[in-house]
């Protein structure tokens, strides 16, 4: 049994590769490299470097290598990109997506693993939001994962594909043990901000609005350790095999903290006192993004282990000073 990781260079791709290889699993990683590392990826791993909407290389590898669960990983991630050329992202997170799904049909692999996204609910109404909250989503990014979500449950009820959408809330954090974290330079995730200005990559960094109605008035978000998210994907995978339903289901832990309370950590755990600006709000931002989280519980029996904002920030910041260590060298 060999699980294939598209996008297994990236950020949250490679801490799945780690997480298998670790458990004895046979991996191939399907990366173009665009914006993943060949670094990030284990050793244990088999490197295929390719486009996935390449359907004979998708077939050729699904084929050679007995596949028998795909996890896809690959997409583009950045919302206000996906504005400005929204067909680029139906290309790359819908088509491209479809040829894996139609591949893996073709191929007679019974679990699929999805990296769906938060995104999908868009300014919800009710909150926390639970998996049955309507999507309605209200960025090209956003619509380029849902439109994936209805593809797979479409599949799973007329060729038998099972599989699992995963809905990730806002992922931060480093493995444990250094081996990966975040490595794109001009990342635009608070976290990975905040710990780049904390080390004096960035000048400073803005708060974007504090007019929001929340307690402090900044943004809330429900921020996971991306360790305990890939624990989710691997124990997902664990339940598939096992025959288990299919569905949808929110990775989070259920609460959530404001911008400024993670600006004040990140300055309380690096020690340093750095400038911030309190500037307007960013287009698009919902005030408070926060997930119900029961059933990932229930139906995985998932039990987070880093459920702790200050460990995130602090894996976050020793990932980044291995970063600048690593370059210096
Ligand atoms: N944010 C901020 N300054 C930054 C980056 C992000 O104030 O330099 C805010 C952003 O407006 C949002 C929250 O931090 O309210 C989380 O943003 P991020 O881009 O990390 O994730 P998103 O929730 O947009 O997926």
């Amino acid at each position: 049994m060999t699980v294939l990781v598209t996008g297994g260079a990236g950020y949250i791709g490679s801490h799945m590769v780690l997480a298998l290889t670790d458990a004895g699993e046979d991996v191939v990683v399907l990366d173009d490299f665009s914006t993943g590392f060949e670094r990030l990826v284990s050793p244990k791993a088999r490197i295929v470097r390719g486009d996935m909407g390449d359907q004979a290389l998708l077939d050729r590898v699904i084929r050679e290598h007995r596949i028998d669960a795909v996890a896809h990983f690959a997409a583009k991630i950045v919302v206000p990109e996906s504005v400005a050329d929204p067909l680029g992202y139906y290309l790359n997170n819908t088509v491209k997506a479809r040829a894996v799904i139609e591949a893996a049909v073709r191929g007679g692999v019974p679990n699929f693993i999805f990296s769906s996204t938060a995104a999908v609910y868009g300014d919800a109404e009710e909150m926390p939001v639970t998996e049955t909250t309507p999507a309605v989503p209200v960025s090209p990014y956003g619509r380029s994962k849902l439109m994936v979500e209805w593809m797979l449950a479409d599949a799973a009820h007329a060729h038998g594909l099972n599989s699992l959408a995963l809905r990730y809330f806002n992922v931060a954090g480093a493995d444990p043990a250094g081996r990966s974290g975040q490595a794109t330079q001009n990342a635009t995730h608070l976290i990975k901000v905040a710990v780049q200005t904390a080390l004096g990559l960035r000048p400073g960094m803005t708060v974007f609005g504090t007019d929001y109605p929340t307690p402090d008035g900044s943004c809330i978000r429900d921020y996971i350790h991306v360790s305990d998210l890939i624990d989710a994907h691997v124990a997902g995978l664990a339940h598939l095999r096992r025959g288990g339903a299919g569905g949808i289901l929110n990775c989070a832990y259920g609460h959530g903290s404001s911008v400024l309370e993670v600006i004040d950590l990140v300055k309380k755990v690096s020690g340093v006192d750095f400038p911030v600006t309190l500037g307007e709000r960013r287009p698009g931002d919902p005030a408070r993004i926060v997930a119900a989280a029961e059933r990932i519980r229930s139906t995985l029996g998932w039990r987070p282990r880093f459920d702790d904002l200050e460990t995130i920030v602090t894996h976050a910041l020793d990932w980044e000073r291995r970063l600048l260590a690593r370059d210096a060298a």
